[in-house]
């Protein structure tokens, strides 16, 4: 039977790439359609070879979990272009402005959106976890030692973070090829922009490197546009070995959990995304969503913000008319601290855990949580599950023990790739809606590319 599984899921997959191939080279449709394709056929071919609603058994002898070094090389090649990309263009980006004045209005509007939807983002996360309350009656009882000595080890790994003034230290590079080599994303946009300065300050004598680092920017932005056209296969193969080894199922167990998470990531996606496209930018909501379309898909089906980078410079600068400069600034930064769906899931969860445990919390505790969760989610690194490890820092300040702590991350664990695929794509949307509210300000933002690319 399993051999017969094997065979009927390599057919489907063969037969869907085919007809993904026929979809690009005869009817020329566009790459976002064909993500689509490839993430809902990608799901569905993961759960009926999969184990269904409850997932496989057996991860190894899971049938769609076969193809997954399909959907392995393809996050390969995107992570390969981040440290290209965002050195080439920031520093592009720097050298095209003129004007290194300019830098710090950019720097400052992006900064200071970043701060009011991440503010925006932990309310959401507080009002839903209060009104969900889907840690009432939840059965601690019921975490298996094993679990909690698995989340105990990789907390163990993670809490050698260290604190806030030694990460600003470590934002300036000691060594900036180091930098580049270790993919240290800060350090990177620290460098490239202090580079381009020197470039700009340079003068004439500077024109040549100038001149270079543009066709630079140029080419590793052809090269991203061919890594995109594999997206669809790529995000096929991910979205099938996801949803085969973790199963529908998944979203049942910790339903309030999972139901109050979506609502709360959509109601913020609309509203809040919704205000700066429509209300401040002016423009269609829907173009936005249907112009990072792929980069959407992409955070979906990797639950990394990093991965995503180069497929959000690319759709925010080729779909949205956002120019590089603004994209290839604001969109590394944004990755790398602005994680709005990062912020509202630490929000429920911190409420999740002092329901499960039946710890009160009064309205200075709300604001306590809302300031560390803001802080936490600047520090969470843009790759899987990074935020569910740093809960416990967020837990710590309503008094919940490290014990506690352990148990609680230990009962979320399993289901947390579902919840992750969806924080992320709100956190990739977020960068994108600064980016283009950032670009509008600073008169970077070709409004008929907006609305042209997206209506074909
Ligand atoms: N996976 C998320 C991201 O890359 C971070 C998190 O765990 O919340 O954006």
């Amino acid at each position: 039977m399993s051999n017969l599984a094997l065979w009927g899921y390599w057919f489907t997959t063969f037969a869907l790439f085919a007809v993904l191939f026929i979809m690009w080279r005869r009817l020329k449709m566009k790459l976002w359609a064909r993500v689509l394709v490839g993430l809902v056929f990608g799901g569905i071919a993961g759960f009926i070879f999969g184990g269904g609603v409850a997932g496989c058994a057996d991860q190894v002898a899971c049938v769609p979990a076969s193809s997954k070094f399909i959907g392995d090389m393809f996050v390969r090649l995107i992570r390969m272009l981040v440290v290209p990309l965002i050195f080439t263009t920031l520093v592009a980006g720097v050298i095209s402005m003129g004007d290194p004045k300019r830098l710090g209005s950019l720097g400052g509007r992006a900064l200071g959106l970043y701060a009011i939807t991440s503010f925006m983002a932990v309310t959401v996360g507080l009002v839903f976890g209060t009104l969900f309350r889907p840690g009432n009656g939840m059965d601690l009882s019921k975490v298996s030692s094993g679990a909690v000595e698995n989340v105990k080890s990789q907390l163990d790994i993670a809490s050698g973070a260290s604190s806030l003034t030694d990460r600003l230290v470590a934002i300036i590079p000691e060594n900036p090829v180091a930098a580049l080599a270790n993919t240290d994303v800060l350090s990177i946009i620290f460098w490239a922009i202090i580079f381009g300065v020197g470039v700009l300050m340079s003068g004439e004598v500077g024109k040549p490197i100038a001149r270079l680092m543009g066709s630079a920017a140029e080419a590793v932005l052809k090269v991203t546009e061919i890594v995109m056209e594999l997206a669809p296969y790529g995000v096929y193969a991910l979205i099938a070995w996801v949803i085969s080894t973790q199963g529908l199922g998944i979203l049942t167990n910790l339903g309030m959990l999972a139901l109050a998470c979506f609502l709360a990531f959509l109601i913020h996606a609309l509203l809040v995304y919704g205000s700066i496209i429509k209300g401040i930018v002016l423009l269609p909501v829907l173009r936005f969503y249907e112009g990072i379309v792929d980069a959407n898909a992409v955070a979906f089906s990797t639950a990394s913000s990093n991965a995503t980078l180069p497929v959000t410079i690319a759709n925010v600068s080729d779909n949205l008319g956002v120019k590089k400069v603004v994209a290839g600034s604001v969109l590394p930064l944004g990755a790398t601290i602005n994680m709005d769906g990062t912020a509202i899931y630490l929000g429920i969860i911190t409420l999740f855990a002092s329901q499960a445990l039946g710890i009160p919390m009064g309205f200075a505790d709300y604001i306590l949580v809302a300031i560390t969760v803001t802080l936490a989610s600047v520090g969470t690194a843009g790759i899987p599950s990074a935020s569910l490890l740093l809960a416990a820092t967020v837990f710590n300040v309503i008094g919940i023990s490290a014990e506690q702590s352990v148990i609680i991350i230990a009962l979320i664990f399993p289901f947390d790739r579902i919840l992750d695929m969806m924080r992320t794509t709100v956190n990739v949307s977020g960068d994108a809606a600064v980016a283009v509210a950032v670009a509008n300000w600073e008169g970077s933002l070709d409004r008929d590319i907006f609305i042209a690319k997206s209506v074909q």
